[in-house]
């Protein structure tokens, strides 16, 4: 709205409003007349110059939030030149700050268009903001053909499922999820293995805003390799069985063997015993590499887990009570778990043969289960508790791999491959399910499962929360 006095005609009006004031209180004498015409001068000459500085400060304020000094002037009131030097430390800032945000946006326009991965940039409608060079050369689009939307960038079904999700849950960034491997037609022909991961920009909630960055990598190489590894390993293991079963049961029928003398005998032992343990490592080691390489299917039902517990409990007795271990289990009868029964009566038994491995004689291992709402609905969660030796901290990433034992030297006292753990977290992997350890040296180790509940017993979650 219009002021009803212009800004500029406010001086003089309020000038002449207080030279008024002036004459009236002291009289309409010539000399009053005079006074007030003075007071009402001087007046005006003193607003005139506050108002001209004001404008001179506005301007100033622009120019420095610009990043340019304003200019110096000449004749400001004590009170305006401080506020003039504090703009040109102002306009100092700005284009420092300015400069450094230029700089950053090279580095990152640099990096974007130069790294050998594949970056794409995408907006919530699955528009593409942003496509670099790498990831054209990958997904085998031309460098100068226009890509508006995500599927003209990559066309497989799964990977713009993992973003469509990805944007639908509006996911926190450190919520990612697994990475896909998908195939592509090569640009020169020829098939490529692409790993594609896509991650969440928070807070992007109109069109034309990142709202999730995807990286692919060309993996053809590292898949092929694994791949000969794990055929490598499956073919070794496959070989070694017959022979193995056939040395191990030549050992047996040595060992009872009662024409041997106490030496021959001792031999034999060995030999019967190193037999078995080879026999193990190779069968856990066929058993890896078919999981790993995705030859197992599991048999998928809903499974009661107290009677998959006490059953591996109750194969372990045996071992437990050889070193006066107790294993005590604690499972409601309604648990039930979405699973392979046999290939989750391995897990457990390979979790509770250890707690009960590495126990001190006489010690209690707890086998407790209990049902959980997770983020991805009901979850059954599994300790595998023991009062043992316990796992150093840095070494508790480790155990989960291939090969893996804590203390190599403890191998000749306590039987084992290595490869155990490997086995569990894999298997565990193929039921959408995981382990965690937590664990402390000489005080003992809680090993935790978590698996996807049965539906009934989701049901009986969702009812109950
Ligand atoms: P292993 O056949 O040697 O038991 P695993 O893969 O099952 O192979 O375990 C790997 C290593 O992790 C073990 O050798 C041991 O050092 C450590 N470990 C596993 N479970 C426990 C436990 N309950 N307490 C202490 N250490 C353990």
């Amino acid at each position: 709205m219009k002021p009803a006095v212009p800004r500029r005609a406010r001086p003089a009006l309020e000038a002449l409003v207080l030279g008024a004031i002036t004459v009236g209180v002291v009289g309409l004498e010539p000399r009053a007349l005079l006074a007030g015409a003075l007071v009402a001068t001087v007046f005006f000459v003193i607003r005139l110059r506050r108002m001209r500085e004001l404008d001179r400060v506005r301007d100033g304020v622009a120019t420095a939030a610009g990043g340019t000094r304003p200019e110096e002037w000449r004749g400001l009131s004590p009170e305006t030149e401080p506020v003039f030097h504090a703009l040109h430390r102002f306009a100092d800032l700005v284009a420092r700050e300015r400069e450094g945000s230029e700089k950053a946006r090279v580095l990152a326009r640099t990096v974007f268009e130069e790294v050998p991965v594949g970056l794409v940039v995408v907006d919530r409608s699955l528009a593409v903001l942003d496509v670099n060079p790498a990831a054209r050369l990958l997904f085998g689009v031309p460098p100068d053909a226009a890509c508006p939307a995500l599927h003209d960038v990559v066309r497989d079904p799964q990977v713009l499922g993992l973003f469509r999700s990805l944007i639908g849950a509006g996911r926190a960034g450190d919520e990612t999820p697994l990475p896909l491997i998908v195939k592509v037609e090569g640009r020169e022909g020829g098939e490529r293995l692409l790993e594609v991961a896509a991650r969440a920009v928070p807070g992007a909630h109109v069109d034309g805003e990142p709202a999730a960055i995807g990286v692919a990598r060309d993996v053809t190489e590292r898949e092929r390799t694994e791949r000969m590894r794990r055929q490598f390993v499956a073919d070794v293991s496959h070989e070694l069985r017959t022979p193995l079963a056939t040395i191990r049961a030549a050992a047996e029928a040595l060992t009872g063997e009662e024409s041997l003398d106490e030496g021959a005998a001792r031999l034999a032992a060995i030999l019967e015993r190193q037999a078995g343990q080879m026999q193990d490592l190779v069968s856990d080691l066929t058993d890896l590499s078919q999981i790993e390489s995705g030859a197992v299917t599991l048999q998928l039902e809903d499974v009661p887990l107290q009677g998959i517990l006490a059953g591996v409990a109750k194969d372990l007795e045996g071992a437990a009570r050889a070193k006066s271990v107790e294993v005590a289990l604690e499972a409601g009868s309604g648990l039930a778990v979405r699973g392979d029964r046999r290939r989750l009566a391995q897990v457990f038994r390979n979790l509770v043969d250890n707690a009960v491995k590495f126990s001190p004689g006489g010690a209690r291992v707890d086998i407790v289960a209990r049902a959980r709402r997770g983020p991805a609905g009901g979850e059954i969660l599994v300790d595998v508790i023991d009062r043992g030796i316990g796992i150093p901290a840095s070494e508790q990433a480790k155990v989960f791999q291939r090969f893996y034992r804590v203390d190599p030297s403890r191998s000749k006292t306590t039987p084992g491959t290595g490869l155990g753990l490997a086995i569990v977290k894999h298997l565990l992997i193929l039921h959408g399910g995981s382990i965690r350890v937590e664990s402390e040296p000489l005080r003992g180790s809680r090993f935790t499962v978590s698996l996807p509940a049965a539906a009934a017993a989701d049901l009986a979650l969702k009812e109950a929360s």
